[in-house]
């Protein structure tokens, strides 16, 4: 039976860790703040963004929240934008997405100056994470990269394979692993063979937004398991992308669903916000 990898533990050790630093850092006169913005009022959208808060709250960071109506037109949220650019108070921006359909989320993101982005969705961040240079990491697959190294998987040599491509987590996981020395292989919906491919992982980290898609079937014995789906049926019940009860019986180690890899990514916002004020 596999071992449990708990993100709820990892994250929680690591918002401690945050909390002495930036009480370091006030020391030193340096004060966080985060800039939190959401445009209309999506129930899911609300959760995520009130958990931010207390995150920040809990680390000893400020967070300034900028709730804008559904209504907004872009051009009112690039205003908005700019003038947190601007703010010498503000070290990070955040716009909770998906933002309303008539607004460009692309637009959004590149408005963001880099240097505030600690969602690490900004062309020049996902461009330095490619060449290896400095700059803020997508929050999830950062703290997928932290689950794996606090639980002592082995990264450097082994195969990983990634199942999803997209630009907030596929790609960036592929890009991580990479740069800590794994052999990656990253598939997609035109995948050929998938499950025989997966069946070559030592890790597999799966996130296709199908619930329980990944069976028993595509785990190789002994390979660790990360699930980053997220799926609420009728009932309020969590389940991920990986079928839990056939993958916990081949894998070595797993993240639950919940209480795996969402934790972390919380954590690794808090970590960006942190690593801001330090710029
Ligand atoms: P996207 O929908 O943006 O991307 C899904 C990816 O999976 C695509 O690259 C797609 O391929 C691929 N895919 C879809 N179907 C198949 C298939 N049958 N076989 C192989 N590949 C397939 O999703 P996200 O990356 O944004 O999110 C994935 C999951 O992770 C979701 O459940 C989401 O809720 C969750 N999530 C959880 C987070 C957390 O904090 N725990 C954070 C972010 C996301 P193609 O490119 O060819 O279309």
């Amino acid at each position: 039976m596999a071992q449990i990898i708990d993100g709820k533990k990892i994250s929680a050790e690591i918002k401690e860790e945050l909390k002495a630093k930036v009480a370091q850092l006030k020391e030193q006169g340096i004060e966080g703040t985060l800039a939190v913005i959401q445009v209309g009022n999506d129930p899911a959208s609300s959760v995520y963004v009130n958990n931010k808060k207390r995150a920040c709250e809990f680390i000893g960071i400020h967070s300034k929240s900028f709730e804008l109506p559904e209504e907004t037109t872009q051009e009112e949220l690039l205003k908005l934008i700019d003038e947190l650019n601007n703010d010498k108070s503000v070290n990070g921006i955040l716009v909770q997405l998906p933002v309303p359909a008539h607004i460009d989320e692309k637009t959004i993101i590149n408005a963001i100056s880099p240097k505030k982005d600690v969602d690490g969705f900004h062309p020049e961040n996902v461009g330095s994470l490619t060449i290896g240079q400095e700059g803020f990491v997508s929050c999830t697959p950062a703290g997928i990269i932290e689950l794996l190294k606090r639980s002592d998987v082995e990264i450097a040599g082994k195969n990983c394979v990634v199942v999803g491509r997209s630009n907030i987590v596929g790609k960036p996981m592929a890009l991580l692993m990479l740069r800590e020395n794994a052999t990656v292989t990253i598939t997609h919906s035109r995948t050929a063979n998938l499950k025989e491919v997966c069946c070559n992982a030592d890790i597999l980290i799966v996130a296709i937004g199908k619930k329980e898609f990944i069976t028993g079937d595509y785990i190789k014995e002994g390979a660790v398991v990360i699930d980053v789906g997220i799926h609420r049926d009728e009932n309020n019940k969590l389940a991920g992308d990986v079928k839990y009860d056939e993958a916990e019986v081949k894998a070595s180690k797993i993240t639950p669903v919940p209480g795996g890899v969402g934790p972390m990514t919380i954590a690794m916002l808090m970590n960006n916000c942190v690593e801001a004020m330090t710029r």
